[in-house]
């Protein structure tokens, strides 16, 4: 399974899973529907499923028109999305598996940003495989989306289980939000020599117009302050000795930068 990057909106990624040995493609949040069509045309390849991590338009915004053009394509999602994702047919929650092609993917639930956010994990089966996580706007390259209908309780705890995957494993998130959200970083853990090493190279990578996604799990856990909450470093940035008061205050500071 090949992952391919697709850029959408204004600053959305889209991510083509592909598998030519059969012609065929699954795609993760198609905010929009025109550039999956354009390389699935050029790939020469045909969808099978999309798989939707929540509700939000810039996350579904393609689905109707690719169920159109595809009318066989399987649409996921989480079950507490019932009737938020358009032409969702599977209806997901924790512990549960989808295939495509060669891969299972684990679906791990983790409410926050959205009450039924769902991420898809597909661990490799074997040394030549990358683990890889399409975590939509749960966790970003160096911060975590925004609080809209969860708890910091419930984002604390849906970003311990990402953290809980392996160092290797690749981090597919929605949007390229990764300078901003490591300007943000270095204010609250700026004597944290792996974030301002990140930090300089994120800097290089985005002038040159290159892309921050996919990020590797290994260095958010080291750069990234929204899996940091219990380090005394971030506790004493924010004034707390609780965790989940630091990372509440994390991410209310963070709202404001
Ligand atoms: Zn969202
Ligand atoms: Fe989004």
């Amino acid at each position: 399974m090949q992952v391919i990057r697709l850029e959408a909106l204004s600053d959305n990624y889209i991510f083509l899973l592909c598998y030519r040995q059969q012609n065929i493609a699954a795609v993760v949040d198609p905010a929009e529907a025109k550039p999956v069509l354009t390389k699935l045309h050029e790939l020469e390849v045909e969808l099978v499923a999309i798989f939707n991590t929540h509700h939000h338009s810039d996350h579904v915004g393609g689905n109707k028109e690719l169920i159109q053009k595809f009318p066989q394509v399987t649409v996921y999602g989480g079950i507490e999305d019932r009737g938020r994702i358009p032409g969702q047919q599977v209806f997901l929650q924790a512990g549960d598996r989808v295939q495509f092609a060669d891969r299972i993917g684990e679906v791990i639930f983790v409410p926050g940003h959205t009450r039924a956010h769902i991420a898809y994990y597909f661990p490799p089966q074997n040394p030549d495989e990358i683990g890889e996580l399409f975590c939509g706007d749960t966790l970003f390259a160096g911060g975590c989306g925004r609080l809209f209908e969860g708890t910091p309780t419930q984002m604390a705890d849906s970003l311990s289980q990402l953290r809980s995957l392996p160092d290797s494993t690749r981090v597919w998130c929605a949007h390229e939000y990764t300078l901003k959200n490591l300007q943000f970083a270095l204010t609250v853990d700026s004597n944290n020599p792996d974030l301002q090493t990140r930090y300089e190279q994120v800097k290089t990578s985005r002038s040159r117009g290159e892309a921050t996604v996919p990020s590797l799990l290994g260095v958010e856990k080291l750069t990234n302050p929204f899996l940091r909450w219990e380090k005394p470093e971030l506790q004493s940035a924010v004034n707390s000795h609780d965790p989940i008061q630091t990372f509440a205050r994390l991410r209310g500071m963070k709202d404001r930068f």
